[in-house]
């Protein structure tokens, strides 16, 4: 039986993990979760799974929890709440599925406490790379990817000798405006950027997939992963989602992970590692019906945030934990209608433009870094 925590569980990602969980009680128990501020869905995660710690973002929610459930579980709440999750003696899986930086701390310490990381929360491998995989290394700890291109290439490179590897591609569906000119895009609303043509997510990593912020932080999260330099990560546009990802090798073999656009795929293959478990209701792909896979080369002028976000891995020391906070508060504007669609990569860009790089940031660094670029960008609307 694998014991696990899981940050973020009323989100995209938590309520696929719970079903993962649910599909397989004999293999996985659910012992403490996170939640932000959807407490009926908490209240129905609490009934069904039974975690025996339950941590909320708010303290007035934590205050009405208290005196719903008394001493029946143990409760929780803020930053705080966050780390007693990360960190649950008994789990020995952390999945972590809350959205942004915020997921940072609570992973550095659930490294520490030896507990094996499921991360779909890509900002925290782009805000402090070095220091997540170097704190992993040292306690022999494993970080399984979540995201779904980072599961396609783990489970390409199962079997395989880094020192084979050549380069890694990366498919990108597009997102919402991937037909539309730069022109096309000024005035666009919240309501359409939110509407992706093959994935059903949180609003800010469907944000992400308009500007390809997203694949930006995809490329950084998968320079981390797999210690692959950025001049031999690809990306590719694929609009059918069908390929996740590729790794081609040294003899120009390449191989691709398939499969229909359900993350539930790579959330069971992180929890199963490195054993395969059915997935009850899956979609199997039907080949024929599909036809045919179409590729075509990223545009970077289109697709500016991709540039930045390459340029920013290049540079690397805090400039991209600069990246990650700008386009954080830069798209929590825009889904608060405070910005226009295009002023997101504008606002990102003057961030990372007036930004002196420090090399080796620690994690205070990172913490202050983060702070000022998100309070910086509010200062620009
Ligand atoms: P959602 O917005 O759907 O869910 C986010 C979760 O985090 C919710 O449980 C939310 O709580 C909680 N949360 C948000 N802010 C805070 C906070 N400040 N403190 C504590 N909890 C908080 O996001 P997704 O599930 O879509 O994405 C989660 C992560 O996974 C992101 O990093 C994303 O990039 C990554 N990812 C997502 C994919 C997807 O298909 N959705 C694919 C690949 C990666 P509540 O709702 O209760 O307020
Ligand atoms: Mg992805």
């Amino acid at each position: 039986m694998k014991y696990i925590s899981l940050m973020g569980a009323t989100g995209s990602i938590g309520t696929q993990t719970l079903d993962v969980i649910r599909n397989h009680p004999e293999q996985f128990c659910l012992v403490a979760i996170t939640v932000g501020k959807n407490i009926e869905l908490t209240r129905k995660i609490i009934s069904e799974f039974k975690p025996e710690l339950v941590s909320v973002q708010n303290q007035d929610d934590y205050e009405k929890l208290k005196a719903e459930y008394g001493h029946s579980i143990r409760l929780s709440y803020g930053q705080n709440g966050l780390l007693e999750v990360a960190i649950y003696e008994k789990a020995t899986i952390l999945v972590n599925a809350v959205m942004g930086s915020v997921g940072l701390f609570p992973t550095l310490h659930a490294i520490q406490a030896g507990k094996t990381i499921a991360l779909a929360n890509k900002e925290t491998l782009v805000t402090a790379g070095h220091l997540v995989m170097s704190a992993a290394e040292q306690h022999g700890v494993s970080i399984l990817p979540v995201d779904s291109e980072h599961s396609a290439i783990f489970q390409c490179l199962q079997g395989e000798k880094d020192s084979e590897i050549d380069r890694l591609i990366i498919t990108a569906s597009g997102g919402s405006f991937r037909d539309k000119t730069r022109e096309d895009l000024i005035g666009v609303t919240v309501e359409e950027a939110l509407n992706h043509p093959n994935w059903s997510m949180g609003a800010k990593i469907t944000i992400d997939s308009a500007t390809m912020m997203n694949k930006g932080l995809e490329v950084i999260e998968a320079h981390w992963l797999f210690d692959i330099p950025f001049d031999k990560i690809d990306v590719v546009l694929h609009r059918e989602s069908i390929i996740h990802s590729m790794v081609e090798f040294q003899d120009t073999s390449i191989k691709a992970q398939l499969g229909s656009p359900d993350m539930r795929v790579a959330i069971q293959y992180a929890l199963s590692y490195p054993n395969r478990l059915p997935l009850p209701s899956g979609k199997r792909l039907n080949l024929e019906d599909i036809g045919k896979l179409n590729f075509e080369k990223m545009d970077y002028k289109r697709f500016h945030c991709l540039k930045l976000a390459y340029d920013a891995g290049r540079t690397g020391g805090s400039l991209p934990t600069v990246l990650n906070a700008a386009n954080e508060a830069a798209v929590n504007a825009f889904l608060n209608k405070k910005i226009a669609f295009l002023q997101i990569d504008e606002l990102i860009e003057r961030a990372l433009d007036r930004h002196n790089v420090i090399k080796h940031p620690d994690l205070d660094t990172i913490k202050e870094i983060d702070q000022e670029t998100r309070v910086y960008i509010n200062t620009l609307f």
